[in-house]
C-alpha cells in the first residue's frame, strides 16, 4: 500500500482514531460551493415574503446585491433604511425562522429541483466523510431552516445532519460565524482546537475574510455565480480551485494545508 493511500485509508479501515489536534475541520460554505440555485434569485421568491410577514417590508432588498452575506444581514441591509436595528432583526429571530422555513417549504414543496449540486461535491463530502483526518461542517450565512431544506433537496443533508454547524442566524456579520464554529467544536469535543485546524471553504472574498477574521484556513472555489477569480485573489486564500471535480487532488490538497 502506499503512502498516499494510507493517508486516504477509510474511517471503516482505520481502527484507531486520530489525536484531535490533527483533526481538520472543513467549514463548508453551501450556496456557490456546494449547491446552486437552478434560477439566478430563486431565493426571492421566500426571502420577500417572510420579510413581509416578519418585519412588514422588504426596504431595499430588491436593489441589493447579496453574494456572501449571512441571511440575517441581507435583511439588516435591506432594512437598515427604514430605521431597524441589527437588535431588532434577532429580537423576531424565532417568528423569522419558523416564517422562513413555511415559506421555503411551500416553494420546495412546488418544486424540489430548486438546487443543483456543483460539481465534484457528492465525491468529495463523501471521500472527507470517510477519512479519519477531516471532519465535515457547515459554515453558512443561511438561516439553519434554509440550509437544511436546501441540502436534504439535493441529499447531502446527512452529511451534516450532527455536526456542529454555524448559521446565518447567529449573527448578521460572517466573521461571527468562523468565531462561533470553533467555540461550538470546542464545546462538542470538550477540546481546543486552534483556529489553523479549521478550512473555511467557499466561493466569495467574504469566505476568505471570515476565515482570516477567526486565524482559519481559506479555500477559495470558482463555482459561485458571478464571482470573479481576480476578487477573490485579491483576498489571498491559501488556495484558489476552478471546481472540487478532481476529488484526489482535492484531499491532497486540504490535508496539506
Ligand atoms: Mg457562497
Amino acid at each position: 500500500m502506499s503512502s498516499e493511500s494510507n493517508l486516504f485509508q477509510t474511517k471503516a479501515e482505520n481502527t484507531t482514531e486520530i489525536p484531535l489536534s490533527t483533526l481538520r475541520i472543513l467549514l463548508w460554505d453551501i450556496d456557490g460551493t456546494l449547491v446552486r440555485s437552478r434560477v439566478n434569485g430563486a431565493f426571492k421568491d421566500y426571502f420577500i415574503p417572510t420579510m413581509k410577514k416578519v418585519f412588514g417590508s422588504v426596504g431595499n432588498f430588491e436593489k441589493m446585491q447579496f453574494s456572501g452575506m449571512t441571511d440575517t444581514q441581507i435583511i439588516y441591509e435591506s432594512l437598515r433604511e427604514e430605521g431597524f436595528t441589527p437588535e431588532q432583526i434577532f429580537e423576531k429571530k424565532e417568528e423569522l425562522l419558523k416564517v422562513f422555513q413555511a415559506e421555503m417549504t411551500a416553494i420546495f414543496e412546488r418544486n424540489f429541483e430548486q438546487h443543483e449540486i456543483l460539481a465534484g461535491v457528492r465525491g468529495i463530502l463523501a471521500a472527507a466523510a470517510e477519512t479519519p483526518l477531516f471532519y465535515n461542517s457547515l459554515l453558512t450565512g443561511n438561516l439553519s431552516v434554509a440550509a437544511e431544506i436546501k441540502l436534504r433537496s439535493v441529499d447531502l443533508w446527512h452529511y451534516f445532519s450532527d455536526s456542529p454547524n454555524a448559521f446565518g442566524e447567529i449573527s448578521h456579520n460572517r466573521n461571527d460565524l468562523a468565531t462561533e464554529a470553533g467555540k461550538l467544536f470546542n464545546e462538542r469535543f470538550d477540546f481546543e482546537f486552534a483556529p489553523s485546524q479549521f478550512i473555511v471553504i467557499g466561493d466569495t472574498p467574504n469566505d476568505i475574510i471570515c476565515a482570516r477574521h477567526f486565524g482559519a484556513k481559506a479555500v477559495a472555489v470558482g463555482t459561485g455565480r458571478g464571482q470573479f477569480k481576480h476578487k477573490l485573489l485579491a483576498e489571498k486564500p491559501d488556495v484558489f480551485l476552478d471546481d472540487l471535480s478532481n476529488t484526489n487532488e482535492v484531499l491532497k490538497i486540504l490535508s496539506a494545508l
